[in-house]
């Protein structure tokens, strides 16, 4: 057996899936070859990791999900020009990736419930999740007393719906979406061409500042008050988000939302 023939068998070999004369052939090259034996190693590792990742401690179906679609893309993880055999290698990086991914996520899940990081990035998924055509509200209306009461039941709080058209951010409508575990309010707003997503869900944590992140293009605004979390995201310049969520938070501490 060449050292190609041994790369395109080891994958089904650690997977049990060669015939046993098949199996007889990868063994006896593996026990004269050291890098295909390396290779092979490397390759139990990643597929020990991988189950024990994603059977011990099981992945969110989120992480899953994302995990999947990133895979379907097919410049995910493929070099600018692939080689004509089937390249494993590319498997276990995508398994590393997997498994790094999963057991990074587990701790983490573990450790603190939700990291900051954790959030950021499954707001901005979110976000941008919402962009896609028909993803972007359930209830779609400009008026507050619609899109309030529809939350009644879809969640076990009441987020906040100021009306704020008059300060040049109409009502676009809500929905419900899912970031960190938990079903979480989405309002959404629009400034001139831009969307912009209002995020809040019920938080135990220790009220927290505003703090301003950018990713992919995105402008991610966060703060913590009076036991609510609050995530704004929009592609709309910082400094106008800024002043939305003055409003906001004006409306928030006079304790029911504006004109209501
Ligand atoms: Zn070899």
């Amino acid at each position: 057996m060449r050292c190609a023939d041994c790369r395109d068998a080891v994958n089904a070999f650690v997977d049990g899936e060669l015939l046993a004369e098949e199996q007889r052939d990868v063994r006896e090259h593996l026990a004269t070859c050291a890098d295909c034996r390396r290779e092979h190693e490397v390759l139990v590792a990643t597929s020990r990791t991988l189950k024990e990742g994603l059977v011990r401690h099981r992945a969110p179906d989120v992480l899953k999900a994302r995990i999947r679609s990133a895979l379907a893309q097919p410049d995910a993880f493929a070099p600018a020009a692939s080689p004509p055999r089937r390249s494993w290698m590319r498997l276990v990086a995508a398994g590393i990736v997997i498994a790094a991914a999963s057991s990074g996520l587990t701790v983490a899940a573990i450790h603190n419930p939700f990291t900051q990081q954790n959030a950021t990035s499954d707001v901005l998924a979110s976000h941008i999740r919402s962009l896609m055509p028909g993803h972007l509200v359930d209830i779609a209306s400009t008026d507050q007393h619609n899109v309030k009461p529809w939350f009644n039941g879809r969640l076990d709080f009441s987020p906040t719906v100021p009306r704020l058209e008059e300060q040049g951010f109409p009502l676009v409508g809500g929905r419900v979406d899912y970031i960190g575990g938990r079903p979480v309010a989405a309002v959404v707003y629009s400034r001139r061409q831009h969307l912009i997503n209002v995020f809040s869900w019920p938080s135990t944590d220790h009220a927290e500042g505003l703090t301003a992140s950018t990713a992919n293009g995105y402008n991610l605004l966060h703060w913590r008050a009076g036991g609510t979390e609050r995530w704004v995201v929009s592609d709309l310049n910082a400094a106008e988000l800024r002043g939305l969520i003055t409003l906001l938070q004006r409306s928030d501490s006079a304790g029911r939302p504006l004109g209501s």
